[in-house]
């Protein structure tokens, strides 16, 4: 007998009847001889519109009573679930989070989980009872209810999965997995059957559809394999697993572009100990945060600063770094707006060599201009101007060969 941990989105529980869906297909699934665990999020949209009448009220809501509040769009769906199981003939019950005792620590809104007893959710399992769990919520030292940020139920379900040494932990949304790039500007893109889970983090822009990314380092953490999936089809979606169960690695099993980003430069900048520091500081103090960082070593005695920073933070970031210029004699300041983070990832790279230069290759084919590389042991990122984000993107997927299904490395 299999456990499993199947957690539902606000889509697939916008309504009573999507609410009795599925209720039909879990006791399909516990027909089939699993036990069964189900995590639920609020109605779509209900957590949106607790907040907006929370900020109507408060412009800036006490935090204990937001978590007070926002806990109870997931109350709706888990005791309407169980009834509806109840309908179907089944057995179920429900469960807040502080009747599970999933513990967390006191940061409200933004809780992490600390650990969870599995005493009562296995009473329950035993006897046969369908268990679904409120997510995103958990209780602190002092009974206080906590939430655990936005698109937290994710997280409880991993978690959960992970407590309860789970064999699956299935998430089920609006898209059928993730995919080898955004469909949106690639009609070409796949859907991809395994991905690992450092790619699976990698490709968080892709995969932010359909899970959130925090919980795919606790899914990691605790190996529990993690299955992405559409609730309106029966078609087996995007597992998220350790490389290891991969039998068939890609080269690059993804491509992502963003296009948050801006570059900031700084030319002629004095090269001594001590100034990236200067330039830096005051940039992480404002809270912003930067990505990509470049130096140039020069024959003089200076150098070029490249770096990137969110676009909504560019003007900010530019008002710092232009008073830091002047402090400490650099020759000028300039950036762009307009530019684009395109990356591929693939766990193959780690033992090919040669990635990065194709990617080059097949960037200058197009006739697109690199303006920074950076590399890791998975991903090869490339910033372009922004103009040719969807040319840049469908040239590597095509390049990659990523429209085909399963080509596996070449053997050396
Ligand atoms: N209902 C919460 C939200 O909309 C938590 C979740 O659905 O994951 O963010
Ligand atoms: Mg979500």
């Amino acid at each position: 007998m299999a456990l499993i941990v199947q957690k539902y989105g606000g889509t697939s529980v916008g309504s009573t009847d999507k609410i009795k869906a599925v209720a039909r297909r879990v006791i399909e699934c516990q027909k089939q001889g699993n036990q069964m665990v189900v995590v639920l999020s609020a109605m779509a949209g209900e957590t949106d519109r607790l907040t907006a009448m929370a900020n109507d009220i408060q412009k800036i809501p006490n935090l204990r009573e937001m978590d007070m509040l926002l806990s109870t769009g997931e109350q709706v769906t888990i005791a309407l679930f169980a009834m509806a199981v109840k309908e179907a003939g089944s057995d179920a019950i429900s469960l807040l989070g502080d009747q599970v005792r999933i513990r967390t620590d006191r940061m409200h809104t933004r809780a992490r989980i600390r650990d969870i007893d599995t005493t009562l959710l296995k009473k329950h399992l035993d006897a046969g009872r369908i268990v679904t769990v409120a997510g995103f919520q958990g209780v602190d030292d002092d009974g206080d209810i906590t939430t655990l940020g936005r698109g937290g139920s994710d997280t409880t379900a991993v978690a959960l999965a992970a407590a309860l040494g789970a064999d699956a932990c299935e998430i089920f949304t609006d898209v059928e997995g993730v995919y080898t790039t955004d469909p949106n500007i690639c009609s070409q893109a796949r859907k991809i059957d395994h991905i690992s889970y450092d790619e699976m983090l990698e490709l968080a822009s892709l995969g932010a559809k359909v899970l959130d990314i925090r919980s795919v380092g606790l899914a990691k953490r605790y190996n529990v394999p993690v299955h992405v999936r559409s609730t309106f089809s029966d078609n087996e979606g995007t597992w998220v697993v350790e490389e290891d169960r991969i039998m068939e690695s890609m080269l690059v099993s993804g491509i992502t572009y963003n296009r948050n980003e801006a570059r900031i430069t700084i030319k002629k900048v004095p090269d001594q100990p001590g100034i990236a520091a200067k330039i830096f500081l005051p940039i992480s103090d404002a809270g912003i945060l930067v990505d990509m960082i470049i130096q140039n070593t020069r024959d003089s005695h200076l150098t070029d600063m490249t770096f990137t920073v969110m676009r909504n933070d560019y003007a900010r970031a530019m008002e710092i770094v232009k008073k830091v210029a002047e402090e400490i004699g650099a020759e000028s300041v300039t950036g762009d707006e307009s530019i684009v983070k395109v990356s591929i990832v693939g766990v193959g790279m780690r033992n090919h060599s040669g990635i990065a230069s194709t990617m080059f290759q097949i960037l200058a084919k197009e006739g697109i201009n690199m303006m920074m590389v950076s590399t890791s042991e998975i991903k090869v990122s490339c910033i372009i101007s922004e103009k040719y984000t969807e040319l840049a993107v469908r040239a590597l997927h095509d390049a990659f060969a990523l429209d085909k299904d399963n080509v596996p490395l070449e053997e050396e």
